[in-house]
């Protein structure tokens, strides 16, 4: 193995190298770069007993002071926001400036986090009594996040936690560990011994954490596949969950809006980050009025966009982040041909080293095509047209997933009114994939359980405890 990078765990406020090590892999030439401890065991049960010794010492630190060493960790990001981006780009693939952007993204989401505060809820407030709900942190949370965004994601679930009072064990995707173990590394003076934890493992590490009577609260970030099996391990101590999981975002196109002006937001919607985005646009229906004008504009753009190594200048997209995840796209591009499909650009694997798919659009494919019923998570579209507006918002509905949905109109009245009857946590009008700190945002239907941002997010770091004082009772 040649590497030339190595990085550490954060385990009780020590970096630890742990006592095996495993490759990391730069995606854009399928070659391991850098190596990341393989966590044990043992190493994750000290991880967790130190999570809980730290415990009762950050829940009664003062929230202002909770709220200060978060905007000192933001701090930090931005300050190392280009070391980060580098290691980001190299390990995940895509281009460094959405590395940044997913560094500063994080960093951002801390410090609007800590301008939030734990709501106190007085129920009753007479001569009979004093009720009041108070939310108190839940204790240690298991923070698991995939491979697509793994420093906004981790951000999303280390935040509200902290803000709350509760201590963190993270888990990064075993291919890419090492923006993570550096943030770990950075900020790990800023917090008391053990408030926060890093480790980093195979496969075997996501289960024997959440898995572990030492957690909890498991906050996850996955795939639907994988949250079920999260959720069956919680079940047995109901461990409390969130889960973030996976989607098949459509996007209803209506015929009233400006084919040129749409059609490379529409192709970012679905593009982006290499089509690895939970909210990605995974199905795109287009009104049949505009449908030829808008599949023109679109393979025409697709054409001028650069794939390839993310570090080099200019390049706007990026490989897939693992050869799993590669070898999955490439199947369902199989299928398709194998169904007969046609494909109005791309559909040929890349004879580039690296995990390289091509953009691929599809003309019309079937509704039961499984490139339209399943989650692809690679740059491969299905463009459809569609004439009659309740035929559509079936078909969008008709899916085991609700994360998101987007309805592009000139006609704001009648796009929301497509947008009340779409089934998913989150809709957009006439923009996509637009996330904010102070809202929730969660998944409908098997996307996921519960949500992240806002107060609403906050609130499922804490356990909610009501408190009932009788004013008027005889007690002596
Ligand atoms: P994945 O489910 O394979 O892995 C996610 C994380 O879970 C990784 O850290 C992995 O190591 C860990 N893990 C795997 N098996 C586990 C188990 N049995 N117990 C506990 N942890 C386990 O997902 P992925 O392929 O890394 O990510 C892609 C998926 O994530 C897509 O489906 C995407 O839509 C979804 N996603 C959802 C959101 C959201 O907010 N809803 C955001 C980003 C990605």
């Amino acid at each position: 193995m040649s590497t030339d990078m190595k990085f550490t765990m954060t385990i009780n406020g020590e970096s630890v190298a742990g006592t095996d090590r495993f490759g990391v892999e730069n995606p854009a030439y399928g070659e391991v770069f850098a190596e990341a401890p393989n966590c044990s065991r043992e190493e994750l049960d000290v991880a967790i007993a130190s999570a809980r010794t730290a415990l009762p010492g950050w829940k009664k630190t003062p929230i202002a002071k909770r709220k200060e060493i978060m905007q000192a960790i933001a701090g930090t990001i931005a300050q190392h926001g280009e070391e980060l981006a580098r290691l980001l780009t190299r390990e995940q693939g895509k281009p460094f400036e959405q590395a940044m952007g997913d560094v500063l993204g994080a960093a951002h989401w801390f410090v609007e986090t800590a301008k939030m505060d734990i709501p106190e809820v007085v129920s009753q407030d007479d001569d009979e009594r004093y009720a009041v709900t108070r939310y108190e942190p839940i204790g240690v949370v298991a923070a698991i996040v995939p491979w697509n965004f793994p420093m906004i994601l981790a951000a999303f679930k280390l935040a509200p936690a902290l803000l709350a009072g509760n201590t963190v064990v993270l888990k990064p995707a075993p291919t890419t560990p090492l923006t993570t173990l550096r943030l770990g590394e950075l900020i790990k003076d800023l917090l008391p011994p053990g408030v926060l934890n890093v480790v980093s493992g195979d496969d075997r590490l996501g289960p024997w954490l959440t898995g572990h009577s030492g957690i909890d609260k498991i906050s996850f970030t996955g795939s639907t596949q994988t949250g079920r099996k999260v959720m069956e391990g919680a079940s047995k101590e109901l461990k409390k969950v969130t889960l973030e999981l996976g989607g098949n975002d459509a996007a209803i196109v209506m015929p009233d809006v400006n084919v040129e002006a749409v059609a490379q937001q529409l192709f970012w919607a679905a593009f982006q980050n290499t089509g690895q985005i939970c909210i990605a646009t995974k199905r795109m229906y287009v009104h049949k009025d505009i449908y030829e004008p808008l599949k023109k504009a679109l393979v025409e753009y697709a054409k001028t966009v650069k794939v390839g190594d993310g570090s080099q200048q200019g390049t706007q997209i990026g490989p897939i982040q693992n050869k799993a995840q590669y070898q999955r796209v490439l199947d369902l591009i199989q299928d398709a041909k194998d169904k007969g499909y046609t494909f109005l650009v791309g559909g040929d694997a890349s004879d580039a080293p690296g995990y390289f798919v091509p953009v691929t659009i599809l003309d019309n494919p079937p509704e039961d095509a499984r490139i339209v019923q399943e989650e692809q998570f690679g740059p491969v579209l299905p463009l459809m047209s569609f004439d009659n507006v309740d035929e559509v918002i079936g078909r969008a509905n008709d899916t085991i997933y609700g994360l998101g949905a987007s309805v592009w109109s000139a006609d704001i009245a009648k796009a929301q009114e497509i947008a009340d009857q779409l089934q998913t946590g989150t809709v957009w009008i006439n923009e996509t994939q637009h996330l904010s700190p102070h809202a929730v945002f969660g998944g409908a239907k098997q996307s996921g359980i519960g949500g992240e941002g806002g107060e609403h997010g906050l609130l499922e770091f804490c356990q909610p405890k009501t408190t009932f004082i009788r004013r008027n009772a005889v007690v002596g």
